[in-house]
């Protein structure tokens, strides 16, 4: 069995207005038969041409745009090859965590078949503006989950991978097909939360909080808020639960991000 190395990469620093600077959190696994990424934040050809991505993320979340912070980029100059990258799960279609499917054009992209719905119609205003169909239009090779085939902690799974195991829990609420996904380290599983919640505060057991300004943007991006404050529960209450067994974290939080980075470095696999 194979011990994967994952590694914690930021693919979108940004620096939204009246607020803290986020992150777009991406994973990078190793399995030792090829690359996995969870996400892929910003790609090349949104530095290359940011028109794509809109005035009003432009504006709003002020990404830093610079090929370095890339995915395609950081694999690189961590050693790897990126057409090595065999398969890319997103936790949504969202420009910030699907700029960089174009710098993979030979992976499998795994996606939830209602976020891949929503993202290839686009029938609503919020859908029109938070999906950039520029993003896709290499032709990926889509991978459609639309079946639950795993329980995992009690949430309806999909699996992607065995070795290391990879799922894909549905999460709905920001988008319709929003997903978190889990992946399986020898000692523990990290659970990447997608954009589930925002701030590492939101996640408190005890006095669950969120800047003022950033719960509003939550607000109304979200596809349901109502059924995200669901999800936002019954994770709070997996981390009730099993808080050492299972690490989660939110795509744009920064402290969980630095935390997760650099620990690697001090654990004992
Ligand atoms: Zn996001």
């Amino acid at each position: 069995m194979s011990v994967p190395t994952v590694h914690h990469l930021d693919c979108a620093p940004m620096n939204p207005v009246g607020g803290a600077p986020l992150v777009a959190h991406c994973l990078l696994v190793e399995t030792g038969g090829g690359l996995v990424l969870v996400d892929t934040g910003l790609g090349s050809a949104d530095v290359a041409d940011p028109r794509r991505l809109g005035t009003f993320f432009r504006r709003t979340m002020r990404p830093e745009l610079n090929q370095a912070h890339t995915a395609y980029h950081q694999i690189r100059v961590l050693g790897y090859d990126p057409r090595d990258v065999q398969d890319i799960v997103v936790t949504h279609l969202d420009l910030d965590h699907a700029g960089g499917l174009a710098d993979f054009p030979q992976a499998r992209v795994h996606v939830m078949a209602d976020e891949y719905r929503a993202a290839m119609r686009r029938e609503t205003r919020l859908d029109a503006g938070r999906y950039v169909t520029a993003q896709w239009n290499h032709g990926p090779r889509w991978t459609v989950h639309d079946t639950a085939d795993a329980n995992w902690h009690g949430f309806a799974a999909s699996r992607v991978l065995r070795f290391p195991d990879i799922l894909m829990v549905p999460m709905p609420g920001h988008t319709r097909g929003h997903c978190a996904v889990a992946v399986q380290e020898p000692d523990r599983w990290l659970l990447h939360a997608g954009d589930a919640y925002f701030f590492h505060g939101e996640m408190d057991l005890r006095r669950p909080r969120c800047p003022r300004a950033m719960s509003m943007h939550q607000r109304l991006v979200a596809e349901n808020h109502r059924e995200r404050l669901t999800q936002l529960e019954r994770l709070r209450e997996l981390r009730r639960a099993d808080p050492r067994l299972i690490r989660i974290f939110s795509a744009h939080d920064a402290r969980e991000f630095s935390q997760l980075s650099t620990e690697r470095f001090g654990r004992v696999m």
